[in-house]
């Protein structure tokens, strides 16, 4: 009933072939769908095939209508993320070396979630981790070369990432804390717990920008420290500047007031590149305001990590290294290569420099996991670096990317594209009409037309959604505001 090798090839040949002229004509369609809710949905079948292909005389040729759905049904319902003129979110750019590498992943079906049910798969994945450290110029804290007790994994996506370093975060304070507390019972205590006992529950905070991505707030409400986006008994939401970068000052006086109030401060998020106008969160006043709000209280140490989902590609453009100035401070830092590292959705990369309260907070060992490998403490085991247990073998794609393009090329790309981004920067500038509204830092311009003289704030919105919902009926171009 399967398809023979013989087939598969044929077929499998058709696909790539399907999706390499795909590439070559991506820009003859409207970028944004006109599909209305439902249209989709309505050609399809309501139920599942009862007989499949494979009752056909010719199953193969029965597949000529799946190709034929895909470009009568699919092709018209999609928003088409490769075409040049999609200029919405941050990039998805998906490159032909991933692709192969998403084919060989898929094909060779092994499952990563401990080092023993596939070797390679968890240490390519660490090597490759090694190395886009090094691009990026995390220190080899990060890793765990040399004995260093950090290390890398690919999670699905930076809000993965976020809770797991949540996870990690309130793994370590509560440990603290209780040890803290038992100190004191014993007659030792000093510090910001004195005076709770071994077995009291911390007042646990978080603190990350206005400014950051709504993950933050999510990874809070996903581990019940939030009821809702709302609920700050647990997240505090500091102030950012005028160009939209955490104020470092407000992050130190919020733990001080939390810690004088017997809180107990134990995660802080920044982000390098935020969502709305990739502003760069101070990462080493961050990291220095933290220390000292907490020194001598104790052993509190809140875990700082660093969201560069979509900003962390162009690290690997020494320039650009002053943006994680300070980095070495903190705990844990992520970016996705699925954005803007030409890497195929879904591949977001970790790091931590402190792994040992990472697996704490997500280790348990049924017994059929058991095995000589993991006893041994010489090998890592994914499993326990996120939340699922199954993982693909997604560093390959890394790997070819990375192999096809080259570091260097890989900067050039980067590069190409910042160059564009001011060239764009400056016409807009150029124009009387319109104004630029927020300083650029990488590839992102916030603008926006001014309106006639004397308009109201909400006058100019306005006029702004129109020409916005204009530019995006085109079906040229994809912006979004
Ligand atoms: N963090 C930042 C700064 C982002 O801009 C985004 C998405 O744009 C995310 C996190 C979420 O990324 P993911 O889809 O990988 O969870």
């Amino acid at each position: 009933m399967h398809m023979s090798p013989d087939e598969f090839r044929a077929l499998a040949a058709q696909a790539t072939d399907f999706v390499a002229d795909y590439w070559e004509r991506v820009e003859s369609f409207r970028v944004l769908s006109g599909v209305k809710p439902g249209e989709i949905g309505a050609v399809l079948p309501e139920s599942a095939p009862e007989r499949g292909f494979i009752e056909e005389a010719e199953p193969a040729a029965a597949w000529g209508r799946v190709f034929e759905d895909l470009e009568r049904i699919v092709l018209p319902g999609l928003t088409h993320w490769q075409h040049p003129g999609f200029f919405a979110f941050f990039p998805a750019n998906v490159s032909a070396p991933a692709v192969i590498g998403e084919l060989l992943s898929a094909g060779l079906g092994v499952q990563g979630m401990l080092w023993a049910t596939s070797p390679a798969c968890t240490e390519l994945e660490v090597r490759v981790l090694e190395w886009l450290a090094e691009m990026v110029g995390l220190p080899r804290t990060f890793t765990s070369r040399d004995g260093e007790a950090g290390g890398g994994v690919i999670q699905g996506t930076a809000s993965e990432g976020t809770l797991a370093a949540l996870c990690a975060a309130r793994y370590r304070a509560k440990r603290a804390w209780r040890a803290e507390g038992a100190g004191h019972v014993a007659g030792h205590g000093a510090g910001h717990g004195a005076g709770h006992g071994a077995e009291a529950e911390p007042h646990l905070v978080m603190y990350t920008s206005e400014q950051a991505h709504s993950s933050v707030v999510k990874a809070a409400m996903i581990a019940g420290l939030a009821d809702g986006p709302q609920d700050r008994r647990h997240v505090r939401l500091i102030g950012v500047d005028a160009a939209g970068a955490m104020d470092p000052a407000a992050l130190e006086q919020a733990i001080d007031e939390d810690v004088a109030a017997g809180r107990c401060p134990f995660f802080v998020v920044g982000t390098v590149g935020t969502t709305g106008t990739t502003a760069i969160d101070p990462v080493g006043a961050i990291a220095a305001g933290v220390r000292r709000a907490c020194s001598g209280r104790g052993d509190l140490a809140p875990w700082i990590h660093i969201d560069a989902a979509h900003a962390g590609a162009a690290l690997i453009c020494p320039e650009h290294r002053w943006w994680i100035d300070g980095v070495e401070g903190v705990d844990s830092f992520s970016f996705n290569p699925h954005k803007w590292l030409l890497t195929n959705f879904d591949c977001s990369c970790f790091w931590t420099r402190d792994r040992a309260s990472l697996i704490g907070s997500m280790s348990i060992t049924p017994e059929y996991l058991r095995n000589a490998a993991s006893e041994s403490g010489a090998v890592v085991d994914y499993r326990d670096w996120h939340v699922p247990l199954g993982r693909r073998f997604r560093s390959l794609k890394l790997w070819l990317v990375i192999r096809h393009y080259g570091v260097e090329g890989l900067r050039r790309y980067i590069r190409e594209h910042i160059r564009i981004a001011g060239l764009f920067e400056s016409w807009v500038r150029a124009d009387g009409r319109f104004e630029v509204t927020q300083p650029r830092t990488m590839n992102l311009i916030c603008f926006r037309l001014r309106g006639p003289e004397g308009a109201s704030g909400a006058e100019v919105d306005a006029l702004n959604k129109r020409l916005l919902d204009a530019i995006n009926a085109s079906g040229r171009v994809y912006l979004i505001h």
